[in-house]
């Protein structure tokens, strides 16, 4: 098997979204992005309690993109204009299509405020090509039991969206996408496969590993590789209990303008994103 090699190496330096402090290591210095990944916010842990809810976000759209949140502690309610209202766990993915519009909600669950405890995830926003931009919104949700599972020696990767090794994810996805949980034990090793069509990159959640025995990925140092599509795959070799997500997409290659929650091919139609969510167009939620 032939190694992707790495593209950029990043730490996950803090960053203020309002009065919520976060790592951000997409888009940062190293990374300025991630073709189809434009941003990575990694929230928390935070203790979350009666007098401590930092992370609890109000109604606001989107157009144009994927909003996901994958929940690595605690639990969180979300609310859309859909109609939708559910809560994920610990493992869970909150996988919004926002297309022409959508307004939402998300933040701890009032039971979770009530008996306390640590809050962490990880919002991404994945683009979407043009032509998918303005389609019908879409929510999925799936809990980590729902999710497909590869049991190696010492590893565990569990599959949110995407395909790996012959299994599939139960998230639908508007491009040819790959998410992952990726679990190692101390002295574990796991070959992830990624297609030559994708970019990759793997995200250090807790832990340290050795990536294609060269890289070095450990908590509170480096934290993100991106890697180029010149291979199979990579290797990850734990040299202490780890956490890891994986992910990897072809690239969009479209011109991108990020304006506030909306993400589209043009400044004019950002400007009409706005117009219409001020004229309702984009749904109600109270
Ligand atoms: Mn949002």
């Amino acid at each position: 098997m032939k190694y992707n090699t790495v593209r950029n190496t990043s730490n996950s330096p803090f960053t203020m979204m309002g009065p919520i402090e976060l790592r951000q290591p997409i888009p940062s210095k190293n990374i300025p992005r991630a073709d189809p990944f434009l941003l990575l916010h990694h929230y928390g842990p935070y203790p979350i309690n009666k007098q401590n809810n930092p992370f609890d976000l109000g109604t606001h759209p989107h157009r144009g993109f994927e909003p996901i949140t994958f929940l690595i502690q605690g639990e969180q309610k979300h609310r859309d204009s859909l109609g939708n209202v559910q809560i994920i766990k610990e493992g869970g993915v909150q996988w919004i299509t926002s297309g022409k519009g959508i307004l939402h909600a998300e933040g701890p669950t009032p039971e979770f405020i009530e008996k306390g405890g640590e809050l962490e995830g990880i919002q991404l926003w994945l683009n979407l090509p043009a032509h998918r931009k303005m389609m019908e919104p879409n929510y999925q949700q799936a809990n980590i039991e729902q999710m497909e599972k590869i049991t190696m020696d010492k590893a565990l990767l569990t599959i949110i969206a995407g395909e790996q090794k012959g299994k599939k994810g139960v998230i639908e996805t508007q491009t040819p996408v790959n998410a992952f949980w990726l679990d190692v034990d101390e002295g574990g090793e796991v070959v992830v496969d990624i297609p030559n069509t994708h970019d990759a990159l793997a995200y250090l959640i807790k832990g340290e590993v050795l990536v294609n025995e060269s890289e070095v990925l450990s908590y509170g140092k480096t934290a993100m590789l991106t890697f180029h599509n010149d291979g199979d795959g990579f290797v990850v070799k734990a040299t202490k209990a780890s956490k890891l997500l994986v992910l990897s997409g072809e690239p969009i290659q479209e011109p991108v303008v990020m304006e506030g929650p909306f993400v589209m091919n043009t400044r004019k139609e950002t400007l009409q994103a706005f117009m219409d969510y001020q004229q309702g167009l984009m749904g109600v939620l109270d």
